[in-house]
């Protein structure tokens, strides 16, 4: 492969093969990266999240929606140094957790720039959301609006500055019975789903929201589901949207599908999603109220690559590849046949098929079925670019395996964000 080469979308922005032909990302030399901080390791462009976040809230802008607001969902990337970017480039955060919510303020969101989710939130949960003042809480279930009422009862409130009774704004979660073409478990949209109300039932629960006194029930929010490389189901969901009435906020969920393969085919740009979302909107509801979306993958998977060693290769019925992580930095393969590319970082284009796999103690434990790999070898660093979204987030310690740092490069510098687990932090937390 020439050197130098500006590589697929699939990698970080400004991603290229440097005159050694070795993978350089955010302008800094992947094997060295290697050398310097161990492998597995989550190396992210730092200009890549940005000029992500930018894009979206450029394409709310020239689509002319002046009420038109970007919300990280955080689980994508639960990482403070980038809700910190994201909350310096003027996004929104959508928490599902009393965790995410903690990650979401301890990185500097503002409360009202906050949207609580979440099918199973705790009397806990809500309680600190209703103190924090958050944004908006999405509601989702009947259970939920019983332990609201029961919190707002018990003063979980208190009363505004000014002596006013204060109110906590919310949006009903609905499943428009809309499906977009993705695996089964990351599709959220369809009737019998775990997640908010259905069709039947919707009417009833936004009757109630609306008579609870301290609740100001502002809209409806669908998230139909994740990795959808068409637009038509979000246009689908608008239109479904709009049968239940005419609220002033909108939240469209997240779902933006993204790159993980060159020869995938393209997904719907960032400009085309956001304009067909305010489209469909606007269709539909025939004017412009206040209206929310909430990437997550699409804002964070393609910054990111996984460093691995390889650590020993096996020849069978295949060529077994077998690298020092898996399944506890990358648990998509293993949850969904996800697809990912794999590379030796200092020699691209190989064509020998191997199986890359993790070191972990499940024949699942495959981050690459179907690699193709030139002559790999002990010592190697191999690459799987498009893991900065849901990697780092879902990687737990199977085997007792520390989870990786978190490394930013920008310009040809290094910094690590998030220190690789230690051996003494797997005990850390032992009462004995
Ligand atoms: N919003 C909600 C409510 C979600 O459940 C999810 C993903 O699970 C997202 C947004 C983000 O989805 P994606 O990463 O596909 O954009």
């Amino acid at each position: 492969m020439p050197t130098d080469t500006i590589l697929s979308e699939v990698f970080p922005l400004g991603s290229r093969l440097n005159d050694l032909g070795r993978l350089e990302v955010g302008g800094c030399d992947t094997i060295e990266l290697a050398r310097e901080f161990g492998t597995p390791a989550y190396v992210v462009a730092e200009d890549d999240l940005r000029s992500r976040a930018r894009a979206f809230v450029a394409a709310g802008r020239d689509a002319g929606h002046e009420d038109f607001h970007v919300v990280f969902a955080s689980k994508a990337f639960p990482c403070t140094a980038v809700l910190e970017l994201f909350a310096a480039e003027g996004l929104w955060c959508d928490v599902a957790s009393a965790g995410e919510l903690h990650l979401a303020l301890n990185a500097g969101f503002a409360p009202a720039r906050i949207v609580l989710h979440g099918n199973a939130k705790s009397e806990a949960e809500l309680r600190s959301a209703l103190e924090r003042r958050v944004g908006l809480i999405v509601v989702d279930n009947f259970d939920e609006i019983d332990r609201l009422e029961h919190l707002l009862a018990d003063g979980a409130l208190g009363v505004s500055a000014d002596g006013a009774t204060a109110h906590q704004a919310v949006l009903a979660r609905v499943t428009p019975d809309v499906r977009g073409d993705t695996h089964e478990k990351i599709s959220t949209g369809q009737a019998d789903s775990k997640f908010g109300f259905a069709g039947a039932q919707a009417g009833d629960a936004l009757a109630r929201l609306q008579r609870i006194d301290g609740l100001a029930l502002q809209g409806l929010h669908a998230h139909i589901g994740s990795q959808l490389l068409e637009l038509e189901p979000f246009r689908a969901a608008a239109r479904e949207l709009i049968k239940l009435g005419d609220f002033p906020v909108w939240d469209l969920g997240g779902g933006l599908g993204v790159r993980y393969l060159a020869e995938q085919a393209q997904p719907p740009t960032i400009e085309q999603y956001v304009g067909a979302i305010i489209d469909a909107a606007r269709a539909a509801r025939g004017g412009d109220q206040r209206l929310l979306i909430e990437p997550g993958r699409a804002l964070s998977a393609n910054a990111g690559v996984t460093l691995y060693t390889v650590e020993s290769v096996k020849q069978n019925v295949s060529r077994w590849v077998a690298v020092d992580g898996g399944m506890s930095d990358n648990m998509r393969p293993m949850l969904y046949g996800a697809a990912y590319e794999a590379h030796v970082a200092d020699r691209f284009g190989g064509a020998e098929a191997c199986v890359l796999a993790g070191k972990h103690c499940e024949s699942g434990d495959v981050i690459v079925r179907d690699a193709r790999l030139d002559d790999p070898k002990p010592g190697d660093v191999v690459v799987t670019p498009a893991t900065g979204a849901y990697g780092y987030a879902m990687a737990n310690n199977y085997n007792g395996v520390p989870r990786p740092p978190v490394i930013f490069c920008k310009d040809g510098d290094a910094r690590v964000v998030v220190r690789r687990e230690s051996l003494e932090d797997l005990t850390m937390r032992d009462a004995v």
